[in-house]
């Protein structure tokens, strides 16, 4: 069987490959058409840089001839393999998020060649497939439905097969504009605001959708969790991928999931924005508070963490006790300046001049404590898309009128949170600590998700290294003993 998907391809795209539509022939004059690559290539990874001698390739209409193009006239030698890699290349690309979307009137139809392969042959390479490729082969056309029969689609109604009826189903979302699919149901649910979404405090309740589960302790829809009383659902993520993908009908756009707050009981503030970058949605939270230069160890943890359960009050991913980010907090506090500490007569009449002297001072005369390189380093989570940034900043406190200008600690997370597809996408998962394949220095390598954040709206380039959150790369979670 021809096929023309690079060799690392599952057999699905692959399939998907060999049966999409032809290109154009003003493309094929450019280049030899993608059926007839992958034989040459297979043969590429294992003769890798032997001069290639020249190959005639069997077309669709039975005739044979040479690739144009990439084999030299005079010689009968392949000229360059790179413009071969890079076809493979532009062809893998072409269907961003791996929907194809070229389609040529003039492409003779593939059902006969589908159709020339037994149903025999047919159920044996289904029998390699995972069960949503299946399903998803079966409903390509009507012949191949004829040759592999329904038998896929009944597999999907099996409960066991929850999680491939909602990954066959993630992949007619272009169909569906008015529905959103519900993972907890793996259905597609009639969008009751469409357009009209927006995102609301947990408190509050925000059906998007009539769903049986929607109470259903044992099927809690999948969110992030932002900050302590904040989170984000998945199905926001979903409906900004899907008008990012297909389409403004599809849902809204990432600028309605911007939010400023304040948590009363904590003091923090926290704003949050979004930006879709290669198809993938990047969340940035930056978390802030005013903070009392030399506190002690308890003073610094009731800062820094929520009484309720002890976690961070600024935005964390779920593996924050592994690394040192609390320790780079602390680490930062005592870096502020310690001359208001004390309680004496002396200290308090410091404590008087150096709060008329700074109400009065204008604010370049103000600076924020400076930190050592441990604690102002991004850092990035070993376990998933997640950066980090500790800063000591100046704020401005309007309800004091003595005191206008204060020490503040802000901690900046930025997130890739993957492509909103399911919420089995690896980033989605790995911020969640549901991905524990994830590892975030092989998957991103040296561009930043801050960088790559801050440069869509060129506010601040953080240009340098990042550095690892968990340089030890110790998982002790709870039992760990330096996160509190
Ligand atoms: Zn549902
Ligand atoms: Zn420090
Ligand atoms: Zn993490």
């Amino acid at each position: 069987m021809a096929d023309s998907a690079p060799p690392n391809a599952s057999l699905g795209t692959r399939l998907k490959f060999a049966l999409r539509p032809k290109k154009s022939r003003s493309r094929l004059a450019k280049k030899p058409p993608p059926e007839h690559m992958s034989p040459d290539l297979v043969r590429l990874n294992s003769e890798a840089s032997r001069p290639q001698t020249a190959k005639s390739v069997h077309y669709h209409d039975g005739s044979t001839r040479a690739a144009p193009d990439l084999i030299d006239k005079s010689t009968g030698e392949r000229k360059d393999i790179t413009a071969l890699l890079h076809g493979l290349q532009d062809n893998s690309e072409s269907g961003e998020h791996g929907y194809y979307t070229e389609h040529d009137e003039n492409r003779k139809p593939g059902e006969p060649l589908v159709a020339s392969l037994s149903s025999n042959l047919w159920m044996k390479i289904v029998d390699f497939l995972p069960l949503s490729d299946a399903a998803s082969l079966a409903f390509a056309t009507k012949v191949l439905f004829q040759k592999i029969g329904p038998g896929p689609w009944e597999n999907l109604r099996l409960e066991e097969n929850h999680q491939h009826r909602a990954e066959f189903l993630a992949r007619l979302d272009r169909s569906m504009p008015r529905h959103l699919l519900c993972f907890p149901c793996a259905k597609f649910h009639l969008r009751i605001q469409p357009g009209q979404e927006t995102l609301k405090p947990p408190n509050i309740l925000n059906p998007l959708f009539e769903c049986p589960n929607a109470q259903n302790p044992l099927l809690p829809p999948s969110r992030l969790r932002l900050t302590p009383h904040r989170n984000l659902p998945f199905t926001f993520v979903q409906l900004v991928m899907r008008a990012h993908r297909y389409g403004p009908r599809y849902g809204i756009p990432c600028e309605e999931l911007f939010r400023r707050w304040r948590d009363p009981e904590s003091g923090w503030s926290h704003q949050t924005r979004y930006h879709v970058v290669k198809g993938h949605l990047l969340l940035r939270v930056i978390s802030q508070s005013f903070a009392t230069p030399g506190l002690p160890p308890s003073g610094q943890r009731t800062l820094l963490f929520s009484r309720e359960d002890y976690t961070p009050y600024f935005s964390v991913c779920a593996h924050w006790k592994d690394g040192e980010l609390t320790n780079l907090c602390k680490c930062a506090l005592n870096h502020l300046p310690k001359e208001q500490a004390g309680n004496g007569p002396e200290q308090q009449l410091q404590r008087r001049i150096d709060t008329v002297r700074k109400a009065s001072a204008p604010l370049t005369a103000l600076r924020a404590a400076s930190q050592c390189p441990e604690c102002r380093s991004i850092r990035r989570c070993s376990e998933c898309p997640t950066e980090y940034l500790v800063e000591l900043k100046l704020a401005e406190d309007k309800s004091d009128k003595a005191q206008k200008f204060k020490q503040a600690i802000s901690v900046t997370r930025w997130s890739d949170l993957g492509d909103g597809t399911t919420p089995a996408t690896p980033e989605w998962a790995a911020c969640k600590g549901d991905n524990e394949e994830y590892d975030s220095f092989k998957a991103i390598g040296r561009r930043a998700i801050s960088g790559t954040f801050e440069s869509q709206t060129g506010d601040f380039i953080p240009g340098q290294r990042v550095r690892s959150l968990n340089p030890k790369n110790q998982k002790k979670g709870d039992e760990g003993h330096s996160w509190y």
